[in-house]
């Protein structure tokens, strides 16, 4: 078994090192290694930065952004990033919603988020789990009725990390509530400015401020009819179709597709520290 580096390797590795050690900032390399917590420019800038030097999504598709990286070239990404005290790429962008952007959205939707969702242009929320559907997601209670082209959303998520800084968030909400509950699920993308829509925090015991509450009272979020919407959810392995329209803005609302499509879904994160849980 061959466990040294290759030179190829070993010359990766020298090259992520130096591009780490030298191109971002150390005193927000510093502030990593301490500990102490960034703001979210500096979160957002560090990501913009190595998506200027094509380092933020590695694991994309080429086309939107990957490198075409070995896994081993990957690990070593990561490992020299970590050791610099870089900030991992935020993962709710990175890991999260623009992988399954990439996979299951129309043309029009790459084009419009992906390029933003790799510099941190647009910071995704994520939008899942409930007081009362934690680890058992498929209780969620959050619906979306439709109404003409419109989706109307009423309910409330919990535990949204980072969600005062949030542009968009991607919202799992319950469709049809007549199936059984792990079906009539759809997934959509909500602009966190929309009229109706609170993020209010939840004070953390150390007088912290990492996790939310978000409201939906009436929000509106525009999007055409979908003949796909409240198909089965499989846990933890929903595929997602675009349903949006063209011409709607913001384009929207997101459906599983039936269960025979490919069942794929990017990894969550298992921890709450968003911006250090992602695996690129
Ligand atoms: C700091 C923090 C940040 C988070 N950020 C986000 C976010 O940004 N977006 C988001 O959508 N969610 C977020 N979450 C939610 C998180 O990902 C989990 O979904 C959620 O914490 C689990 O649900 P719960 O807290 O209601 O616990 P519960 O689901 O009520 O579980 C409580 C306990 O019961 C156990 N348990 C549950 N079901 C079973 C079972 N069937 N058998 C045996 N044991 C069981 C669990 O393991 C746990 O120990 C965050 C959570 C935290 C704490």
């Amino acid at each position: 078994m061959q466990l040294a580096l290759s030179p190829e390797d070993q010359a990766f590795r020298e090259e992520m090192r130096t591009f780490f050690t030298t191109v971002v900032p150390e005193e927000i390399r510093t502030k990593v290694l301490e500990g102490r917590e960034l703001s979210k420019e500096e979160i957002a800038g560090s990501m913009k930065l190595l998506d200027d030097h094509d380092l933020a999504v590695p694991h994309w598709p080429e086309e939107w952004g990957g490198r075409g990286w070995s896994d081993l070239q990957r690990h070593l990404y990561l490992e020299e990033m970590q050791a610099a005290g870089c900030p991992v790429p935020l993962a709710f962008n990175a890991s999260m919603i623009g992988p399954v952007l990439a996979q299951f959205a129309s043309q029009e939707m790459k084009e419009r988020f992906l390029p933003k969702t790799k510099s941190c242009e647009i910071w995704w929320s994520q939008g899942f789990s409930e007081p009362d559907a934690g680890s058992d997601l498929a209780s969620l209670r959050t619906s979306a009725v439709k109404d003409g082209d419109d989706w109307v959303v009423n309910g409330q998520k919990t535990w949204t990390t980072l969600g005062q800084h949030g542009d968009w968030i991607f919202t799992l909400v319950r469709t049809d509530p007549e199936v059984k509950k792990q079906a009539g699920i759809s997934m959509l993308l909500i602009d966190m400015t929309s009229p109706g829509l609170t993020v209010r925090p939840i004070e953390l015991i150390d007088g912290g401020h990492e996790v939310n509450e978000v409201w939906f009272e009436d929000v509106r979020v525009p999007g055409r009819r979908s003949a796909s919407r409240n198909r089965s959810w499989p846990p933890g392995s929903p595929s997602w179709r675009t349903s949006c329209s063209p011409s709607s803005s913001p384009p929207c609302a997101w459906s599983p597709t039936p269960p025979t499509a490919s069942r794929t879904r990017p990894r969550a994160c298992s921890s709450s520290r968003a911006p250090s849980c992602s695996r690129p």
